[in-house]
């Protein structure tokens, strides 16, 4: 159900078939290595939601692809609001959606960067009262990770993973052999970024630059020092992280978007139908 998409007056049932609950999808736009998108974060996270949302009805915002990527800029495509801008949309699209009768808003995120920015937003979304509630989750790359298909593949079996070719699942053992790894732009985001546009993915750049740690900035997250994206950029300076992800294909790319929506699924499914936040909100309000 996109808001987009609907008429003035679909608006009524739409709040009551959702149970009061809109989605906003949340990513950015920041360089993807040479063989992804830039929207990479946004689009894959869109498309699991709207998967998820033709078997259980929610409320589908447009996307919010002006996700934090302050660290990023040495290279083309990535757009870098102010964290303080970003949170001022988020607090207006968020009143503005509470005021047309969605209660409950999830912040459904896809970019690794966007965590703090929105934790940050949330809490400040609890310094007044409120008649809705926000909240958030991030999902994404793990779930078209070999290391995840592993998992599935041991606790439920080869038919859990019916797409992929007995090729494909060596592919899955070896990188997990060689504990290879797949952060940003990495095996796990090529795998969904197949699975929901094929078209845009460049596998014969996959290796046009390294995705491997320098490791010059690992002595300062061993202390927990961290925090900066920029150490991260300093760790991984072609905007790329983990090893080239050979043997991605489209049937990785169907297999990740399908366990993706059904976590999805699983957190839209428990937020509709849950009855407490609500009742904690209003109980809330009454000590203001
Ligand atoms: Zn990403």
């Amino acid at each position: 159900m996109l808001w987009t998409d609907l008429r003035e007056e679909e608006f009524y049932e739409a709040i009551e078939e959702t149970k009061g609950l809109c989605v906003m999808p949340v990513g950015c736009l920041e360089m993807h290595g040479q063989h992804l998108p830039v929207a990479t974060d946004t689009m894959k996270i869109t498309y699991a939601l709207h998967e998820a949302a033709k078997i259980e009805p929610v409320m589908e915002f447009p996307p919010f692809m002006f996700g934090d990527v302050q660290g990023h800029i040495r290279w083309k495509g990535a757009i870098r609001l102010t964290v303080e801008l970003q949170q001022e949309l988020l607090k207006q699209l968020c009143s503005e959606i509470a005021r047309n009768g969605f209660k409950k808003i999830l912040l459904l995120n896809s970019h690794g960067g966007n965590k703090f920015m929105i934790g940050n937003f949330i809490r400040s979304t609890l310094h007044d009262k409120k008649d809705y509630v926000v909240t958030s989750c991030s999902l994404g790359a793990k779930y078209g990770s070999p290391y995840y298909m592993m998992e599935v593949l041991e606790k439920e079996g080869r038919e859990a993973l019916y797409e992929l070719t007995d090729e494909d699942i060596e592919v899955i053992k070896e990188f997990d052999e060689n504990k290879r790894t797949y952060g940003h732009a990495g095996f796990g985001e090529t795998a969904l970024i197949f699975g929901c546009r094929p078209e845009l993915v460049r596998m014969d750049k996959a290796d046009a630059l390294s995705g491997l740690s320098t490791h010059r900035a690992d002595y300062l997250y061993e202390l927990g020092l961290g925090e900066s994206t920029q150490f991260w950029s300093v760790n991984y300076p072609n905007n790329y992280a983990g090893d080239t992800p050979y043997g991605c294909n489209e049937r990785f790319g169907k297999c990740a978007m399908r366990l993706l929506t059904r976590a999805v699924l699983k957190v839209i499914r428990t937020l509709k139908y849950d009855e407490n936040i609500m009742k904690w909100n209003e109980e809330r309000n009454r000590f203001w």
